[in-house]
């Protein structure tokens, strides 16, 4: 059998506008899928993120048959598969002596130049499933020293014309409505049920595969409820702007014992491996504002998350990748704590971001950034053994997402170049955003002395440690001013308190 042309499309690229398949023709071309090991352990990935990737490839196999592509599927106990996507990507371009592949570009740095470098020659195509490509977005950075988001948010703004008026000015009089965003969760404001997904027999043999294979990374299957399907991610997704949008602007900050989604839409590991486009969420949610379903804070920040950070970070990876993984602007060498694997830590705050994310592979925005982030930039744990862990755990984690916002927004490991300043906190402003801290074993209002919440003495530590780098940071004039203000014998007392908690993490004790 020979064909025209091959497209081989990847576990991210489920969607049936893929550039790649739009330049074929079902009647003549076909398409290839493969599950392969070497993408399934270049990372502990967690068990539901491989489950969820297997059974959507699976269904969206299915689809295509169903829409008269002839499709080639190669599953990961085939005895014939050769392990690798260039593998199968030759094997059967041999096989099938394509006279053309295609294939639209990849997500992750790593895969693309692995493919680049494979012996069959590919005929590439832009991933317009994105508002901006890697070029415009390149050609928006040249000559910048500094990015900043908010800029490139409103480039987007305009280019899409969402939430704008005809005189090309932001609707409510704002491009953004943060600072209404920052509240905590009052105790009668319950977040909805959660929409959740029965297995299929498709799914169900999936989950049976990965916990034969995959039982000895870390997390936990049992708990599997993620849509796999284009119309099991359509129906989480009106779940989502039914029951939480309305809120989502809101409490977009909080976080709260044993709720591990909150108002948040869980929707995107969805809509990056393609069951989900972004424009039409954007759109939905503009419709949804016009309407007077949700009020404005809560429409332009879930558009800003979309067409702002999420286009932001991807185009900053793609700019400096592959050196950009390398950076580790204040040379921390200290490796990831084991807690981070076991949620085994008496900091409740950890413990529940990190106990729900072994549930779940979910956390939500706050307790990525301020909660485990937080405590690896305070420790100084080595970026790249951070971003392993952050690629590893969550179901929605892809390198071109993840990298930036957990090297650059989290470790501040580029310098700066992503975000203006470290998004770093003490105990005081978990205080303030959950629950936590009423039930942890660690006094928040304490900051030396075995009590003491440790993020009140890291936090300190953290800047006294790295005054040359940061100490000329408009942004944290405020808090270093503070630090001055402090008795030789205060500072010292924290300085004390944050050796002897790195000290413990040294000789691999939890906390
Ligand atoms: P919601 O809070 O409901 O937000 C809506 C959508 O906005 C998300 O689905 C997502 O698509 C987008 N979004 C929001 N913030 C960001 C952001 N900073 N960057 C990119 N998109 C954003 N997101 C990933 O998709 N994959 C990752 O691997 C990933 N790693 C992260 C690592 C760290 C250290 C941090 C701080 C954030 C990371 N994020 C990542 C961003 C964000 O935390 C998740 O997108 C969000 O928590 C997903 O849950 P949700 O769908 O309920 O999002
Ligand atoms: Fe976290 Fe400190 Fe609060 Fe405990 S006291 S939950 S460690 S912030």
């Amino acid at each position: 059998m020979s064909v025209r042309r091959l497209a081989l499309i990847l576990g991210d690229q489920l969607s049936f506008d893929l550039p790649s398949l739009q330049a074929l023709d079902p009647q003549q071309d076909a398409v290839l899928l493969a599950e392969v090991a070497a993408e399934t352990d270049y990372v502990p990935h967690h068990p539901q993120k491989i489950a969820l990737i297997f059974s959507a490839m699976r269904h969206f196999a299915e689809a295509l048959r169903e829409r008269g592509w002839c499709v080639h599927y190669v599953t990961l106990d085939d005895v014939q598969n050769s392990g690798s996507l260039p593998g199968e990507l030759q094997r059967w371009a041999t096989q099938l002596q394509a006279a053309e592949v295609h294939l639209t570009e990849c997500g992750e740095w790593r895969l693309e130049d692995q493919l680049q470098h494979c012996d069959v020659p590919i005929i590439w195509h832009a991933d317009h499933r994105f508002v901006c490509g890697r070029d415009e977005f390149a050609q928006w950075a040249e000559g910048r020293k500094q990015l900043r988001m908010e800029f490139f948010y409103r480039e987007m703004r305009r280019k899409t014309g969402l939430l704008m008026n005809g005189d090309g000015t932001p609707v409510g009089g704002a491009w953004n409505f943060d600072a209404e965003n920052r509240k905590a969760l009052p105790k009668q404001v319950k977040a909805p049920m959660t929409a959740r997904f029965p297995a299929d027999a498709i799914t169900q043999e999936v989950l049976a595969l990965v916990a034969e294979r995959f039982s000895h990374h870390y997390g936990s299957l049992a708990s599997f409820d993620y849509p796999v399907t284009h119309a099991e991610a359509e129906g989480l997704w009106q779940h989502f702007l039914d029951c939480a949008l309305p809120a989502f602007g809101d409490y977009q900050d909080a976080m709260a014992v044993g709720e591990p989604f909150l108002f948040h839409a869980r929707i995107s590991a969805a809509l990056n491996i393609g069951l989900l486009d972004v424009r039409r969420l954007c759109a939905d949610v503009e419709a949804a504002y016009w309407q007077g379903r949700v009020p404005l804070n809560a429409a332009e920040g879930f558009i800003r998350q979309l067409i702002g950070w999420r286009e932001y970070v991807r185009g900053i990876y793609w700019m400096h990748m592959p050196e950009y993984a390398e950076r580790n602007a204040f040379g921390n060498t200290r490796p990831l704590p084991e807690f981070y694997w076991t949620g085994k830590t008496r900091m409740k705050c950890m413990s529940q971001a990190i106990g729900q994310t072994l549930e779940h592979a979910y956390a939500h925005h706050i307790q990525r950034l301020m909660v485990t982030g937080n405590f690896a930039l305070l420790a100084g744990i080595q970026p790249s053994q951070v971003c392993d862990w952050y690629l590893a755990v969550y179901m929605d984690a892809f390198d071109w997402v993840e990298l930036p916002n957990t090297l650059g927004m989290v470790m501040h490991a580029d310098g700066g170049y992503l975000g203006s300043k470290p998004y770093c906190s003490s105990g005081q402003y978990i205080k303030r955003m959950s629950n936590y801290c009423g039930d942890c074993a660690y006094k928040v209002t304490e900051s030396v002395g075995e009590q003491a919440c440790p993020f009140n003495a890291l936090y300190w530590h953290f800047l006294m440690r790295h005054r040359e780098q940061l100490g000329g940071n408009h942004r944290l004039g405020m808090v270093y001013r503070g630090l001055d203000k402090m008795s030789e014998a205060k500072q010292q007392g924290l300085w004390a308190r944050g050796e002897q908690l790195l000290a413990h993490l040294d000789a691999g004790e939890a906390l």
